[in-house]
């Protein structure tokens, strides 16, 4: 059974997404990047950028790509939706909050001190979805969460128990950050029991954690596991490329195809001043781009003996089941 799906263009039944890269980044900026006024981005350069990222993906044949940036680093629906008109590549921009350790905590804290802050977000998240963000009429397709290593603080927690609910009321998928992919069993338990749908969640970066027993953990709670960070190697507490297949044609011979997701968190601008990374991290981040998964992941998954129908359902069959649960 086929849904509409929201972009940031409007409505598309989720039959038509298509090809579909769960997590990536068009422009990215950690809270206080705007406190930078000497690096402000031109619009119209994340949009030229974002042009270039789109039509390569494309070109691999993707149809649609989940943006996955928070409300707190530098979310833009406009520079997004001008990216896919310009593009012709769906995208599907979240609404949500950053884990603790690396978001904007402060706001909510405060408003948490209050008593105010669950109903707040709810509030939010209910209006993004049902009216859209701010004046701009667009409207997010999914709810973005995120919990720290080896915890989901009390902060982190307001989120997750209000994006049950709302996911309960308006039937939107939920996708989140594990930091280093730690607390993904938590992160599905958590959400499954304030009432979240598993076939309408993805415990996101859960590639950065090799154990093939935790990812069973994991996916027994009916969710998907976002591989959604290939290329980013030995940075953040990832593993290698290489290791991240072996665990995929692992998952894949174990009968998971149908709960795995991939994609790479690549982050196309970074909001702030662009900084360059020291030489011998920059060689291993070389392949931290929108093509990596169709030269590089692909490749190798084949040669691990995974049929093309495999990769099929996981990058077109999953993205519409989660959008049409
Ligand atoms: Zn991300």
């Amino acid at each position: 059974m086929s849904k509409m799906v929201n972009t940031v263009l409007g409505p598309v039944s989720s039959d038509k997404i298509g090809k579909t890269l769960m997590h990536e980044h068009f422009a990215f900026g950690y809270p206080g990047f705007n406190g930078n006024t000497l690096h402000e981005k031109d619009p119209a350069d994340i949009v030229r950028i974002g042009v270039e990222v789109a039509l390569k993906a494309k070109a691999h044949g993707v149809q649609t790509i989940v943006d996955a940036t928070p409300n707190d680093c530098g979310r833009n629906p406009e520079i997004l939706r001008e990216i896919s008109e310009k593009s012709g590549v769906h995208i599907i921009c979240s609404t949500g909050y950053y884990y603790e350790g690396e978001g904007a905590p402060a706001y909510f804290k405060f408003k948490k001190g209050l008593g105010v802050a669950e109903e707040e977000i709810y509030e939010l998240f209910m209006g993004e979805i049902t009216n859209g963000i701010g004046k701009t009429g667009i409207k997010p397709g999914v709810i973005k969460l995120g919990s720290g290593k080896n915890v989901i603080s009390d902060y982190e927690q307001m989120f997750f128990k209000t994006a049950a609910k709302v996911q309960k009321e308006t039937g939107v998928p939920i996708i989140t950050h594990t930091q280093e992919g730690t607390m993904g069993p938590e992160q599905a338990q958590l959400l499954v029991s304030e009432g979240a749908d598993p076939k309408k969640i993805v415990v996101g970066h859960m590639d950065g954690n090799t154990d093939i027993r935790y990812q069973m953990e994991t996916l027994k709670h009916g969710v998907y596991v976002g591989f959604d960070r290939l290329g980013i190697q030995q940075f953040v507490g990832a593993p290698l490329d290489k290791e991240r297949v072996a665990v995929l044609i692992g998952l894949i011979g174990s009968g998971y195809a149908n709960q795995i997701t991939l994609s790479h968190d690549t982050v196309n601008v970074w909001l702030g001043a662009e900084s360059p990374f020291p030489e011998e991290l920059a060689k291993l981040l070389e392949q931290w781009h929108i093509e990596n998964l169709f030269q590089n992941i692909i490749p190798a998954l084949k040669e691990g003996g995974v049929s093309d129908q495999t990769i099929e359902t996981i990058l077109v069959d999953n993205p519409r089941s989660i959008f049409s649960a």
